[in-house]
């Protein structure tokens, strides 16, 4: 029963890129918002018709104001991440890095499973390439999957040309494994530089950091974690966990806790979506 719905989902979700049936999808945002050029710059939520802010927003034309088809898709080059969403409601958005690794990410996507709900993936294409079905499974239950580079340098200390390479491979592996190419950046260690932008944005990738940094990587334990999300609670909130690059068991077993106690506090977790032009 439940493949049935999966597919149906993964149907809807393909759809709806770039259409109005992506608003049928749960984890609809009304804006995104931090460090963009134009300060607010839409995300998601096809159905969300009204600019939130200003007349630079009008010079960036999104969906519901040119086509939606055929025209080639536009991402801005940015002076610094997306950190959080702005918009309606409960909404939170729970990150997983490094990964994939066949070691947590399976449990990891259970328990997104277990409630039924969305997170991104921002996964390194030197771990793809090992691990194609777990991209394969978050494909067919409906999470988004992001680019963090290949093998996880500082791009700052890279080439032009070497951070070029350390993206277009990752976005290639992930079109392979997951679908479709990936529409989200996050640069390792959170250094952005000016060519990293510049790239992600010429590769059609939005640039998003997080709100919440959940520190899971020092292993400070598993309470620690839950505390750091459950303090770190609010509308739009980006929380940033990983999967992969270390033992990584008090991550999994901290999301079995702090999932729970999210929903019950009347957070919807979700991903965001994103405009085109
Ligand atoms: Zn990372």
């Amino acid at each position: 029963m439940k493949k049935d719905q999966l597919l149906t989902r993964r149907r809807v979700l393909l759809a709806g890129a770039g259409a109005a049936g992506a608003a049928a999808t749960a984890g609809v945002f009304a804006a995104v918002t931090g460090g963009g050029p134009t300060g607010t710059v839409p995300a998601a939520g096809p159905q969300v018709r009204r600019p939130l802010n200003s007349s630079a927003y009008r010079l960036q034309p999104l969906t519901g104001y040119g086509p939606p088809h055929a025209a080639p898709r536009r991402t801005l080059v940015r002076r610094a991440p997306l950190l959080r969403f702005s918009g309606r409601g409960r909404h939170m958005v729970l990150t997983f890095d490094d990964g994939p690794d066949p070691r947590y990410t399976p449990a990891v996507l259970d328990t997104l499973a277990k409630y039924d709900v969305r997170a991104m993936f921002f996964v390194c294409g030197g771990m793809v390439a090992d691990n194609r079905e777990l991209l394969a499974r978050m494909a067919e239950e409906g999470h988004v999957v992001g680019n963090h580079t290949w093998s996880h340098p500082l791009l700052t200390r890279l080439t032009r040309r070497g951070i070029r390479s350390e993206m277009e491979r990752t976005c290639d592996v992930i079109e392979d494994a997951y679908g479709e190419r990936p529409e989200w950046f996050r640069a390792p260690y959170g250094a952005w530089n000016r060519t990293a932008f510049r790239l992600g944005a010429e590769l059609g990738m939005e640039s998003l950091a997080w709100t919440v940094d959940t520190l899971d990587w020092t292993t400070p334990g598993t309470r620690s974690i839950v505390r750091r999300v459950e303090n770190g609670a609010a509308p739009g909130v980006v929380v940033l966990s990983h999967d992969a690059g270390g033992d990584r068991s008090q991550s999994v077993r901290a999301l079995r806790r702090y999932l729970p106690e999210l929903l019950d506090a009347g957070y919807h977790v979700s991903v965001p979506r994103r405009h085109y032009e």
